[in-house]
Order: structure tokens, then sequence, then C-alpha cells
């Protein structure tokens, strides 16, 4: 087997591109191999398009080169973006320059390819899932159906006068015996709808467009070819958009699935500490909805690990390791690890958590959790562990600041408990700008609060104009009863509750209210 350097980020070495499709916008929707090279990456440029979710798989310095919507909308010319990429990778960065969709689908990879060759940079390409494909699934449609296309053609709405044969094939796309989508087209529908039916297309031919397909604000309306422009300006369409015309479109409402996923359309504020909000992200994506990173907690590692050192020295002494939080596992167990120990070092102590996400975490390390309480909270942990731990040695790795009432119930049953604190969680200071103008705007549905200081946390971080929408345009869903507390006390008004106090518990509470 020969041996190889898999990346090295040393200026030496010559940096390269990767020219990666990110996918229409679910950020599901890229590739392995896309996901490969955000992870080895150590610069990211990506383009307007590009789902900024997509980010959580890097921790490269990212920078957005394009902005084609809103009011300040900045675009980086062409060139510059080519520039950029080559004076990175010759000073020996690994750079990702992320596309929507497919990079060499109206995506002008190809000129980014060439000004690289030119260079001398070596550079990779990986597809992406083009939009006229993915927006043709996640609307139900079949672009190729046998008994009613045997072709697809993809063309740009954005006809470029001065390309003969694009006029000259107005004629053969009104002809073409398939499908067409066109893209960039949303401002020149009325211009393209006609075209075609003066070139012989039939005005009754079935059209649709579809805006920000695969995202949860996705958008559809179907017409007749002659009405589709009228019909997509009366439902205030926005971009990015594409226009399917052919039979197919009728087949949509026999396939569609996509706008039926139970939380489809709503925008949910995560109020889960960033580097943590992956699942519910995830989930939140899966059940149709928008998540929105609404942190309240930031989690940092303790101001000293030297308590910590100690307990993990004497971790034979504990007949009971008890874990309140994700991060109280990671905490310890990640400590362990880089002070030279592993898993082995717990020897015989038994393993208490206070629900499944904390028992997960502990999975990950190859640890089988012995106990967790029927109900996830520390008075019902605390109910449980009880009988055990009378006269026994208890080790709670636990947060900087939390409620006291494991110990104090475990002292009182006559067990030793000693806590040492794996990780600090602190609160932010300010919610992001923008995330703070779309609550304002009222554009958030729901607010996942999943734990009391979070609850607490929130009226602090709100503005009055943000104040005003919560408890009208913006619910807010609690992961359980302590947390409901918590909220009410700070006068927040609760709409929902979990019944299982998860995030999918959160999810599903919501999905309970809808009507
Ligand atoms: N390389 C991209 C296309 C870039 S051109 C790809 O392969 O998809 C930009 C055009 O793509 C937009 O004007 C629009 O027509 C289309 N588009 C991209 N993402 C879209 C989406 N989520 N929904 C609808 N159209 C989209």
């Amino acid at each position: 087997m020969e041996a190889y350097v898999l990346s090295s980020t040393s200026p030496q070495t010559p940096g390269r591109v990767y020219l990666v499709g990110a996918g229409p916008g679910d950020p599901g929707l890229l590739t392995l191999r896309g996901r490969e090279c955000l992870a080895e990456a150590d610069l990211i440029l990506y383009d307007g398009l590009v789902n900024p979710d997509l980010l959580r798989h890097t921790r490269a310095e990212a920078v957005r080169t394009c902005r084609s919507e809103g009011p300040n909308g900045l675009r980086v010319p062409q060139a510059d973006i080519n520039r950029q990429l080559i004076e990175a990778a010759t000073a020996g960065r690994t750079v990702v320059r992320l596309k929507g969709g497919d990079p060499f689908v109206f995506g002008r990879g190809t000129e980014e390819a060439a000004a690289l060759r030119e260079a001398g940079i070596p550079f990779e390409v990986v597809p992406g899932i083009t939009a006229a494909t993915a927006a043709a699934v996640y609307t139900g449609i079949s672009l190729t159906h046998r008994e009613m296309s045997s072709a697809v053609a993809f063309v740009t709405g954005h006809e470029d006068p001065l390309r003969a044969e694009q006029r000259l094939g107005r004629e053969a796309l009104a002809n073409f015996p398939g499908t067409l989508v066109y893209y960039m087209g949303l401002n020149r529908l009325k211009a393209i709808a006609e075209s075609l039916i003066s070139a012989g297309k039939s005005p009754h031919t079935p059209a649709m467009v579809v805006c920000r397909a695969t995202t949860p604000a996705q958008k559809t309306v179907i017409g007749p070819l002659a009405n589709i422009a009228t019909l997509a300006q009366q439902a205030a369409l926005h971009a990015p958009s594409l226009l399917m015309i052919g039979d197919v479109v009728n087949l949509r409402e026999t396939a569609a699935w996509f706008e039926h996923r139970p939380l489809f359309g709503l925008n949910i504020g995560i109020t889960r500490p960033e580097d943590q909000a992956d699942d519910a992200i995830s989930l939140c994506y899966r059940l149709g909805a928008q998540p929105v990173a609404l942190p309240t907690i930031e989690i940092l590692p303790p101001e000293s690990w030297s308590d910590v050192d100690v307990a993990l020295n004497q971790l034979d002494q504990y007949q009971w390791l008890v874990f309140t939080s994700m991060n109280g596992v990671h905490g310890l167990l990640d400590r362990l690890w880089q002070t030279g120990g592993d898993a082995r070092r717990i020897q015989q102590a038994k393993l208490a958590v206070i629900g499944p996400s904390t028992a997960a975490a502990l999975e990950k390390y190859g640890l089988r959790a012995d106990l967790i309480p029927a109900e996830f909270r520390a008075e019902a942990l605390a109910r449980k562990l009880k009988p055990a731990a009378r006269g026994q040695r208890v080790l709670w790795a636990r947060a900087s600041r939390g409620r006291d009432v494991l110990p104090t119930e475990l002292n009182a049953a006559g067990a030793t408990v000693d806590q040492v604190v794996v990780y600090r969680n602190q609160d932010v200071t300010a919610f992001d700008a923008s995330v703070l103008r779309k609550l304002e705007a009222g554009d958030l549905d729901w607010i996942g609060l999943s734990s009391p200081s979070i609850a607490r946390n929130l009226p602090r971080l709100l503005t009055p104009a943000a104040r005003k929408q919560i408890g009208s345009r913006t619910r807010l869903a609690s992961i359980s009863p302590v947390t409901t507390a918590a909220a009410q006390e700070a006068g927040l008004p609760i709409a929902a509750e979990a019944a299982s106090y998860t995030w999918p518990g959160i999810f599903a509470a919501i999905e309970s209210c809808r009507p």
C-alpha cells in the first residue's frame, strides 16, 4: 500500500481549489465529496444562491462573494472572484469555491476553471444537484415521464441578444418534443411565453413557476403558458425561480410530497447554542421548516481544568458518574482523552444520565448509560439514583451554572457528591442583526425554548419591537414544564409544551398546534 498525505496547510505546499456544487438550497442535497472538500478547506468563497447552513460542515473562513438579492446587494465581478481564488491557492490555501446547484450549469464554473488552469493552480470540480432536477422532484414532477416527454431542455431565460443562435432557437424550442426548463427567467416570463406562443407553441401548454425550490419557502404557480406570467406576478414570487413548460406539469398533484411535510413553510427559531444545534437544525429541515439560529447561550471551556484533572486521575474512586447534558459528556471525556487517558479509566463506575440525548453522547465514546430516568429532569434523575447511590461516591460533570437539585438530593440520601465544572454556559450579549430584523418583522412563526436558562435569557435579547411579536405573530414552544415555568416567570407566554423533553418533542408540540 502506498501512503498518501491527504492534506497539508503548510505554506510550502501548493494550494488547490475545489469547485463544488452546493445543490439547490436544501442543505441535505450536498454530495459526500462536496462535504469532504468543505471539511478540508481553509477558505470558502460561496455565492449568493448557496444556503449558508452548509457552512456547518467547515471550520474555514467563509466569504460570500455575491449578493444578488436585497437593496444593498453587492455583486462581486467574476474577475475579482477568479483573482481571489488564484491568490489564495498560490499562498498555499485549500479553497472551496461553493456554487449554487451544479457549478457547470449556468454557473460560470468553466470560466473559473479556465482561469485556474491558466494560472497553473490544481483544481477539482464536484458536481451538484442542479435546480431543474431538484425543483422537479420537490414539486412532484418527472421531467422525462415516459408517456409525456422524451426529452428535457435547460434554457437560459437571460437571452443574450448578440447570440444569433438563440434567436434562431425560438422555433426549435417551440417545437421541442419534451419539457422546457428556463433558468434565470423570472423577470422575463411574459417575453418567454409570448415568444414561444408566437413561434407555434400552444398557449394551453401547462406551465409552472417554482421559486426557492427545495427550501421551506418553496412556492409554485401553475397555469396555461399564456397566463403564467400574470399568475406568477399575482402570487408575488421571488427569485430564484424556474419556469417549467410541458404536460408533465400536470403530474404534480399525484407525486407532490415535499409541501406535505408536517412543519412545511414554518420559520422556527432554534435557541440551542450554535455548536450543538446541528441535530435540531437537520431535523427542522427534514420536517419542512426553516431553522433560524437564535442562540441565547454560548458554551465555553471551564476557566481552569485543574479540578477536572484531579477527578480524572481518581476516577476509580467513584461508583457513579453523572451527566446531565451532552456538553457534560463531551467536557469530561474529551478532557480525559486530551490528557492521555481513555474510557478504560472509568472501570467499575456506573453511568447515570438525564435523558436519551445525553445517553447518545456517551455511546459515541463506546459507553452505555446504566441509568436513565423515565422523565428527563434533575428531580427524576435524583429520585432514581438515590437508592443506588447511598453511601457511594458520585462524580457530577456539570456546567458552571445550573440547578443544584442533584447534589442536594443525593447528599441528603447519604451519597458523597463531587462536582466538577467541565464547561461554562455563558449568556450571549446580542442576537445577530439580521435575525433580530426577522423577529421584529414577525417573520418567525415559532421559537423553541430548550432550557430554563434559555427562557430566562430571551427577554433581555429582544428589542421592544421584537418583544411585541412574541405571543402574537411568534409563538413559543417549551421543552419541559420546568422551562415553561421559567418562561412564564420571565413574562413569556408559552403556546406549546413538549411531551418528551427533547427537540423532536418541541417540534411535535408545534405540529400539534397546526390547524
Ligand atoms: N448553477 C445553478 C444555476 C445558476 S443560475 C444550478 O445548477 O442550479 C441561477 C438560476 O438558477 C436562478 O435564476 C434560478 O433560475 C435557478 N435556481 C437556482 N436555485 C434555485 C431554486 N432553489 N429554486 C428555483 N430556481 C433556482
